[in-house]
């Protein structure tokens, strides 16, 4: 069913009564040419462009609760292509383009917006490390604006400037970065992806893997077994549980990020801005919530919860940079399970197990990630080899010493 103005009125005409499921809500079969594991934004935008771009139909996705349950549905809906590293910069940069066209791809309303990302600095030093990044962006087609105090006045005037500690000496800004509805995007990719064949079973763990000598040929779920050439693992903070059922050992830990969003108020904050001397970054819901968030909890867990030490600290950043909002209350905060790598960027590869993919490692950064890492993988499990945008991504880059650390902290996976 395509969705659209005329369509709309005509239900509304018709009460309401005709709309069908956005997608089918599909039972396993015995043998699939694809599983990929994990119903997050990532596995269903990999069986969406499998099917798409690569005519591979014959697919499952397997979500062990409901689809956009993991961090895909938990997340602060930041998306943005300001990186620094020529192993990064292009991936995300071709995120951005398909997050530019995909709501007409998808016939589906993922409410993007390009409202805008503008990172704070605080000192000489972050200026000329943001100039630097800045240029890399523009070189790569992304855009970038170096903005003075004055500049971000104009946009943001109820920061506290003055701040004795951080004062506020400038930003670098990307116009297209912005927002998207983090669940639209996963029912948006389910719709089209179950729209060209592909099944999706909810309610279905992955329990184990069954095995041919070194190969994976099916898998173990809670709704039994299920064979198939090839599995794409693409489930974040469970990747090194997972993995471990296929005796593999994953260069992942496993963390808490919480979010926030406070009650509803006008029109506030008009991007999203992040703190460039602490970890605090913000925007607001089309609702008028403040969305925001900042560190991770720094231990590892598998709980989808945190703790109060760093609602603290997310709330001091947030009182360090706009103090207007300490009379706000806030309405709910959640965590998630994020897959932090050792050098803080992904890994989209094949892994030593043959038949088994890897798409991992997104820490707190991948829901923008989500368009070209489906593509990407979806490349690489049709064609068995990595799309040019993911080159670097390979599993063994942390054996042969090519990492990918844009944020310079080494192998600290609780700091990138
Ligand atoms: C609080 C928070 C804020 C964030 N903010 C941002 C942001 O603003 N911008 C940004 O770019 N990124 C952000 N991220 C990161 C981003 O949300 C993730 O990197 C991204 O959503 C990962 O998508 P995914 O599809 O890989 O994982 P998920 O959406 O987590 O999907 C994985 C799925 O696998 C399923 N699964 C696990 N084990 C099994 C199993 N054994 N069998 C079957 N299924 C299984 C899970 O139930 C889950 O649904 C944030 C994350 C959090 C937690």
């Amino acid at each position: 069913m395509r969705y659209s103005f005329l369509n709309l009125a005509w239900q509304a005409l018709r009460g309401h009564r005709d709309w069908q499921p956005a997608w089918r809500d599909a039972a396993p079969r015995p043998h699939y040419d694809i599983i990929i594991i994990g119903g997050g934004g990532h596995g269903l935008a990999t069986a969406y462009y499998l099917a798409k771009e690569h005519g591979i139909k014959n697919v499952a996705v397997l979500e062990k609760g409901y689809i956009g349950s993991g961090n895909s549905g938990r997340n602060t809906t930041i998306i943005r292509s300001n990186y620094l590293l020529p192993g990064n910069e292009a991936f995300y940069e071709w995120s951005m383009k398909l997050w530019e066209g995909l709501e007409q791809e998808l016939n589906y309303n993922a409410m993007v917006s390009q409202r805008g990302v503008l990172n704070l600095y605080h000192s000489d030093a972050q200026r000329d490390a943001f100039a630097r990044r800045g240029n890399a962006m523009i070189l790569a087609g992304a855009g970038a604006e170096l903005l003075d105090a004055a500049a971000v006045r104009r946009i943001l005037p109820m920061l506290d400037f003055d701040n004795a500690r951080f004062p506020i000496r400038g930003g670098l800004l990307q116009r297209r970065g912005g927002t998207a509805r983090h669940d639209a995007v996963v029912w948006g990719y389910a719709r089209g992806a179950s729209d060209r064949g592909v099944d999706i079973i909810q309610n279905c763990e992955v329990t184990g893997f069954l095995r041919e000598g070194r190969r994976v040929v099916g898998v173990e779920t809670t709704r039994g077994r299920i064979g198939a050439r090839k599995m794409g693992l693409a489930v974040a903070g469970s990747s090194s549980r997972v993995a471990a059922l296929a005796d593999l050992k994953l260069p992942i830990e496993s963390h808490v990020l919480q979010a926030f969003v406070s009650e509803a108020i006008k029109p506030f904050i008009p991007g999203v801005v992040t703190f460039g001397a602490g970890h605090f970054y913000i925007s607001q819901s089309d609702k008028g919530g403040l969305v925001f968030g900042g560190d991770i909890d720094g231990y590892n867990s598998y709980a989808q919860r945190g703790n109060l030490p760093t609602v603290e600290d997310v709330c001091e950043g947030g009182m360090a940079l706009m103090p207007a909002i300490g009379r706000l209350r806030i309405l709910r905060s959640w965590g998630g399970l994020v897959d932090m790598s050792m050098d803080g960027s992904p890994i989209i590869d094949k892994t030593p197990v043959d038949g088994l993919y890897l798409n991992a490692g997104w820490c707190y950064g991948g829901f923008k990630a989500t368009p070209a890492s489906g593509w990407c993988f979806a490349h690489l499990l049709a064609r068995d080899e990595p799309h040019p945008v993911t080159a670097a991504y390979r599993l063994d880059r942390f054996e042969t010493g090519h990492i990918i650390d844009e944020k310079g902290q080494g192998a600290q996976p609780n700091l990138h």
